[in-house]
């Protein structure tokens, strides 16, 4: 296509994922990212199905493996720490899955593949966006203003890029849902296995070990929407002291090291659901465009197939307009599926009293192993590895 010099906003998975392939097609690429530099926390990602054939194309399969944790799957404790029920990886479709990775490690792996044949803008954003004819005038945050054929947004699921250019029109949709990650020292009680844990008042401490000598931890807890994600780090961070002081079990260890964490993400676990992904001169993927939600197991994959399927359109396009409706046709119907949240997620995983959170472990307790896992299927969509391969991908060549 005549369209050569692309904007993306955002440089965390969908952004670079997008960049490597657009280079490959021969698009001259310049990312730009808010952060000062990689945001490289969060908790285990998995890359699954269409995501992992086309790790295997970008030729970072083998980094990715690497890079395991070492996982050894998930036990469900109570206060006390006695183990009510295990999950070891790879038998269960919940829990540890075969291909995963810690999201910063991913982040790094694309970050590298992409920084000699992409351009790199950190600590800088884009602040208005005029389309003319011919392209698009960007200013950015740093006063700088510079001409692009396309803007793409992959700058997540709380874009300010994307309500520049669709308004209000995309819909965010909260589950109900709070949940904060951050990394917190090793201690005696960790191991290689990932520990969940129940408190009353549908509140969950989940921690999981990484290759790097910590523990990725998070809090969740269920609430309607009450606006938390819009607080500074700060009252965010004081919030969760408050939720979780009295949660038993191992709370107090993981709030004293709170404080201690620069970059704490907290947000209100949503999906967002947008009638069309591009406008004129402008499209956008990721998070930004289609967040399934971490409930799925599917944020990760999804950007990753989202990102492939934009650059291939463009690629074969004379036309950025066709490129983006063959992107929204080829891929919609698959987020679609994946979107789908079954009953009771994510309530069944956070029971709100005790003698709920006594019936969630003494079914994880006294069942057999297997009927366990069709329980843990129920707690989250990760049980529909028939949709993980239900797009079949297009070779688009180069
Ligand atoms: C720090 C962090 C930790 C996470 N931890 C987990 C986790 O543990 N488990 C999980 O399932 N998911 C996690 N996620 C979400 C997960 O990364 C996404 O669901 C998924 O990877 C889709 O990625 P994305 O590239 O579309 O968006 P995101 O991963 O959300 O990345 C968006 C990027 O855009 C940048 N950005 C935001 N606004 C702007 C702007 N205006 N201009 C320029 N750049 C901007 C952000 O700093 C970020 O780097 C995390 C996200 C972040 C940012």
């Amino acid at each position: 296509m005549k369209a050569k010099k692309i904007l993306i906003s955002g440089a965390s998975i969908a952004g670079p994922t997008l960049a490597f392939w657009l280079y490959r097609y021969g698009f001259e690429t310049t990312i730009v990212e808010r952060a000062e530099s990689l945001r490289l926390g969060g908790q285990n990602v998995d890359i699954k199905g269409a995501a992992q054939k086309i790790a295997q194309w970008m030729g970072i399969e083998e980094e990715i493996r690497a890079a395991d944790t070492g996982e050894l799957g998930v036990l469900f404790v109570d206060k006390n720490n006695v183990t009510k029920a295990a999950l070891p990886k790879g038998e269960s479709n919940l829990g540890t899955s075969e291909l995963e990775i810690l999201r910063g490690d991913l982040v790094m792996i694309l970050y590298v593949h992409t920084k000699e044949n992409v351009e790199y803008l950190f600590g800088n954003q884009i602040i208005a966006l005029d389309e003319h004819q011919d392209g698009v005038k960007v200013t950015f945050q740093n006063g700088e203003i510079r001409d692009f054929d396309l803007v793409i947004c992959a700058d997540g699921i709380r874009s300010r890029t994307r309500s520049l250019i669709f308004g209000d029109e995309p819909v965010v949709k909260p589950v109900g849902l709070y949940v904060s990650y951050f990394t917190i020292p090793r201690t005696a009680t960790d191991s290689r296995w990932a520990r969940w844990y129940n408190a009353t008042d549908a509140r969950v401490i989940f921690m999981r070990p990484d290759n790097e000598g910590t523990t990725r931890a998070s809090f969740s807890f269920m609430s309607e929407p009450m606006g938390y994600e819009k607080l500074s780090q700060e009252e965010q961070k004081a919030l969760l002291q408050e939720k979780f002081a009295d949660a038993g079990w191992e709370a107090k260890r993981v709030l004293a090291e709170l404080d201690n964490n620069a970059d704490v993400y907290f947000d209100a676990i949503s999906q967002v659901f947008a009638p069309r992904w591009s406008k004129g001169r402008c499209a956008m993927t990721g998070d930004a465009a289609f967040c399934p939600s971490p409930l799925t197991g599917m944020g990760v994959s999804l950007s990753v197939v989202g990102a492939y399927i934009l650059a291939g359109e463009l690629s074969r396009h004379d036309h950025h307009s066709d490129a983006f409706a063959a992107y929204d046709k080829a891929f919609r119907p698959y987020v679609t599926e994946i979107q789908k949240l079954p009953p009771g997620v994510p309530r069944l995983a956070h029971p709100k009293t005790k003698l709920g959170i006594f019936f969630l472990n003494t079914i994880l307790n006294v069942i057999s192993s297997k009927f366990v896992i069709k329980i843990g299927e129920l707690f989250s969509n990760k049980n529909k590895s028939s949709t993980d391969d239900t797009i079949e991908l297009e070779e688009y060549g180069k």
